[in-house]
């Protein structure tokens, strides 16, 4: 016997989300008619609230209530000093870190799944247009120290190549295999303190 129909419909739209397989999905929305009807209402406004009340800087991709951010928009901050990192989560955990004075720049929404993230290619363009208006000296690629990471790192390298920056990364106290979110605050800032130079023409070694 099939379920009814707005049930199924609800299960089909866990479906589609990043992580969730049918069997998940299912024991999602099982797991929603249980609720209390507050609840299910609250939880509704807040996924609507937060797709409809959040936008991404237009300056760094971050996500944020306005754009530019509130970071961006900080006259304090250090312009010329940008940390390129994957994913909101990481400027949470480098600001969190406190080390860290100077603007982001976002490569991924941070919700995609895990496997197979790329930057997306309109964060390269838009980080390389950045470098090119003038004022930036340092480039920090914050990008965490796997194999997803280490790709994101070569294609910000790629795109920067041949502008006039210099281009550090995180110090590699941050153990190999580790995301930065699951990193506690000090190795965050020890290694964002201890950022090595990068060479800029190397090869993809
Ligand atoms: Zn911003």
């Amino acid at each position: 016997m099939a379920y009814p129909e707005p049930l199924e419909r609800l299960i089909r739209a866990f479906e589609s989300l990043p992580g969730l397989g049918p069997r998940s999905a299912e024991r999602l929305a099982l797991h929603i008619l249980r609720m209390p009807r507050e609840e299910v209402a609250a939880l509704a406004l807040a996924l609507r609230d937060a797709r409809l009340h959040t936008v991404r800087c237009e300056r760094c991709g971050n996500v944020s209530l306005e754009s530019p951010c509130a970071i961006c928009a900080d006259p304090e901050r250090d312009a010329s000093v940008l940390c390129v990192v994957e994913g909101p989560r990481e400027v949470e955990k480098i600001e969190a870190a406190g080390v860290h004075c100077g603007l982001y720049h976002v490569l991924l929404e941070g919700f995609a799944p895990r496997e197979g993230a790329e930057p997306e290619p309109e964060a390269l363009a838009r980080l390389r247009e950045r470098v090119r208006a003038g004022g930036i000296q340092e480039v920090i690629v914050a990008t965490a120290p796997d194999r997803e990471g280490e790709g994101a790192a070569l294609l910000v390298r790629e795109a920067l190549r041949g502008l006039p920056v210099r281009l550090t990364r995180l110090a590699r106290g941050v153990p190999v295999g580790t995301r930065l979110e699951y990193l506690n605050q000090e190795i965050v800032a020890e290694a964002l303190r201890g950022r090595v130079p990068w060479d800029q023409n190397g090869d993809e070694t």
